[in-house]
């Protein structure tokens, strides 16, 4: 941890603009306290013994305050413990590090299905996670539409095929992740709108449930929220999109 922030400077910062100072979650003040105590970290919960909290609680191990995109997706979904992908995905969001949009979300839909299945009892190996943020590494930005499939469909079709050890050379494992990358990329490919990541990784992650249950036979609870990224997407189409504050069917 850095140094004491004294205050908040400002209101909240937007997405992918950490605090300066202070709490790294909600931006208060920090506590030093004169021993260690166990606390458990934010955003990878992890269990550190630390002096360093802040006055409403909160506690960032070294890592993770450290960390950036793609090794805070790795780092919590490797320890946390969520069954919920959309309850893991917003933890994962919420770290400053994180950007509004970018292809960083390819590799958070894998890792987060994975993540929350084997926190559900599935079996998955860390090698897994790793592999399906591997994967989705290779799935370039703006993939939606200069390639022609949102990176958050691909990446329900790369938790599929590392679930399944589904190979080029295997008629039936290939035809089925590419159903279901299909199918999710159906989901969102019926809207009219540009990109917005969160929107397109919720659609994902919901219309995921179902195939994933078929395959392991859990199925995940995907909890509902409501936007708060609005002021900040330009390109947001406010009350066409099922996150919208005021559209009360969320689906
Ligand atoms: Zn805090
Ligand atoms: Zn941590």
């Amino acid at each position: 941890m850095e140094g004491p922030g004294k205050s908040r400077e400002s209101g909240r910062p937007g997405q992918g603009e950490p605090y300066r100072a202070g709490c790294m979650v909600c931006g208060a003040e920090l506590v030093y306290s004169g021993t260690d105590q166990d606390e458990t970290c934010h955003y990878c919960g992890r269990v550190t013994a630390t002096s360093t909290r802040c006055v409403n609680g909160h506690f960032v191990c070294n890592f993770c305050h450290s960390a950036d995109a793609l090794e805070i997706i790795k780092t919590v979904c490797l320890h946390g413990r969520q069954t919920d992908p959309v309850a893991l995905m917003r933890t994962i969001r919420s770290h400053g590090q994180f950007p509004l949009h970018g292809p960083e979300h390819h590799c958070l839909v894998p890792a987060v299905i994975l993540s929350t299945l084997r926190n559900s009892g599935h079996p998955v190996t860390d090698s897994q996670i790793v592999t399906a943020v591997k994967r989705g590494q290779t799935v370039t930005g703006g993939s939606c539409a200069f390639l022609g499939a949102c990176g958050a469909a691909i990446g329900v079709g790369i938790a599929v095929s590392v679930l399944t050890g589904a190979t080029p050379y295997d008629g039936d494992k290939r035809q089925a992740v590419q159903r279901i990358t299909q199918a999710v990329l159906g989901k969102i490919a019926s809207y009219d709108a540009p990109r917005c990541c969160q929107r397109d990784c919720w659609l994902a992650l919901k219309e995921a449930v179902e195939p994933l249950r078929e395959q392991t036979g859990i199925s995940l609870a995907v909890s509902r929220f409501t936007c708060e990224q609005f002021d900040e997407n330009k390109e947001c189409i406010h009350d066409r999109c099922p996150l919208w504050p005021s559209n009360p069917s969320n689906t």
